[in-house]
């Protein structure tokens, strides 16, 4: 699984930037692309989903955490900037991943744009609610 590969070097730099900025992991992610190098995105990525144990009211198994890694890696946004996050099947409908706080939001079923389910209004996600597109195992890299 290339996205678990730890890279210390990375990992190095990213404690390096949050000490300077100040911030949460999650807004590293925020920053262009010429300021974070997919290495290091990658490393990012990679911490989030750590650090979401801690807090998170679920407990997450190696294979949950494994699958977290791949959804979050897969966030897009629409042309409109809306964020698409994939979505999988949960209670006869959909949950997605939050990375904002840190839990499972589970939605109805079918596709599309929804309201975050999110508790703290400050979170990105909250404001502009997000696509759900489905995800199915095996299906990396396919849109
Ligand atoms: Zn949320």
């Amino acid at each position: 699984m290339p996205e678990s590969k730890e890279r210390p070097i990375c990992r190095r730099k990213i404690e390096q930037m949050l000490a300077e900025r100040r911030c949460k992991l999650e807004d590293l992610l925020e920053l262009p692309r010429h300021k974070l190098s997919p290495g290091l995105r990658k490393q990012l990525r990679k911490m989030i989903v750590e650090a979401a144990p801690g807090g998170t009211n679920v407990r997450l198994g190696r294979r949950q955490r494994e699958l977290i890694e791949r959804l979050v890696a897969l966030e897009g946004r629409d042309p409109s900037g809306i964020p698409t996050l994939r979505a999988v099947p949960a209670r006869g409908g959909l949950k997605v991943w939050c990375r904002y706080c840190r839990s499972w939001h589970n939605h109805g079923p079918g596709a599309g744009h929804r309201v975050a389910h999110c508790a703290d209004p400050l979170n990105p996600y909250y404001r502009s609610g997000y696509i759900l597109v489905p995800y199915c195992e095996g299906q990396e890299g396919r849109t």
